[in-house]
């Protein structure tokens, strides 16, 4: 075992895998363009992470860039998508990460427990959640939430940006604050509550100020927040305020920092040659006020444009360094890495 495997809160790889089949498919085996496959995790000590099953809308191509003006930008968010589609897309995803497993002979798993998760960490076994971000493919009964709960689905982000039955994200804007829309529905309340029962961690990247507080209201798990970065940093909606960030640090919960660009600079700008200190700052940031145990690493690899310097997931051992040389200590290096993780995980799964 490596001293610091990074366990990471986001990763998109199971969409890039879905969306390679149609001209060349590629398995999580291949060495692939991808942040993730097995031969960068391996070089980069990637320990794992949330593997997201996310839905996008069909034919629906939009550039941040195009939005651009000189005070920043409002990039409109696309339309409601179904529950029938985003369920069969749900299991098309869902497949891609159970047929991984059963290819790796051994070196990836889905963990469904907390002690699965430290073993994996400890042995070099890539640790792999099934999480759903954006709650569509899940029916107001719950029916399929108890499925999928069978199936291995352990984390749910109740809304991506775009509006669903349970309740609203904020749509990408620079600078905004994250106070935008209605807070969750009476679906989306019965949905907390429901995860709670069965011990299914919510993530509250990506929702409204008014539906975090709402789940604030109802939860009994830790507050998480999966790749959301500081707002006092970079004003942008995605990101975190300081109550918010209170409120996480109350809970004993924790924030994944997201390496997206436009989240980690301070003018929102989505240029790419930007020094790994960018990441560092928001982690210290979190560390500083509000404790080294409430933040930890949420990359986004394979679903956003990152620091050029990183490059992709081999690149991780050069944040760890920098992390080091910003003066973390070994014990601190490794909540931030992967041990903050791992607690807020055994509180909330049961
Ligand atoms: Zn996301």
């Amino acid at each position: 075992m490596t001293n610091f495997p990074v366990f990471d809160g986001h990763n998109d790889t199971l969409l890039r895998l879905y969306f390679s089949e149609n001209e060349n498919e590629q398995s999580f085996f291949d060495e692939t363009g991808f942040h993730i496959d097995m031969t960068k995790a391996k070089k980069g000590e990637f320990g794992g992470g949330f593997f997201a099953m996310f839905t996008p809308n069909e034919n629906y191509e939009v550039e941040p860039e195009d939005y651009m003006t000189d005070d920043g930008y409002d990039v409109p968010l696309p339309p409601q998508i179904s529950h029938e589609a985003a369920l069969r897309h749900t299991n098309a995803l869902a497949a891609k990460l159970i047929k991984t497993e059963k290819e790796s002979k051994g070196a990836f798993k889905i963990v469904r427990t907390a002690n699965e998760l430290t073993h994996c960490l400890e042995n070099n076994i890539i640790a792999a959640i099934f999480h759903m971000e954006g709650a569509e493919a899940i029916d107001t009964d719950f029916d399929a939430l108890h499925v999928l709960h069978q199936a291995g689905l352990r984390s749910l982000g109740i809304v991506w940006s775009r509006q669903n039955v349970f309740g609203e994200g904020v749509p990408f804007r620079y600078p905004s604050s994250p106070d935008i829309g209605a807070g969750l529905t009476d679906a989306g309340k019965q949905l907390v509550r429901e995860c709670n029962r069965l011990g299914i961690m919510i993530d509250n990247t990506h929702l409204n100020e008014k539906g975090f507080w709402d789940v604030v209201k109802l939860t009994d798990a830790p507050l998480v927040a999966t790749h959301s970065n500081v707002h006092a940093i970079c004003p942008i909606s995605r990101n975190l305020t300081d109550k918010q960030l209170a409120a996480i640090q109350e809970s004993n919960g924790v924030a994944g920092i997201n390496y997206a660009v436009n989240m980690l600079r301070e003018d929102g700008g989505l240029g790419t040659d930007i020094p790994l200190d960018k990441i560092v700052r928001h982690i210290a940031y979190i560390a500083e006020k509000f404790g080294v145990d409430h933040v930890a690493l949420g990359s986004d690899f394979d679903g956003t444009a990152i620091p050029d310097e990183l490059q992709n997931a081999a690149g991780l051992p050069k944040l760890t360094d920098r992390l080091k040389a910003y003066g973390f200590h070994d014990d601190e290096l490794r909540k931030i890495t992967h041990q903050n993780w791992e607690r807020v995980l055994r509180d909330t799964w049961k």
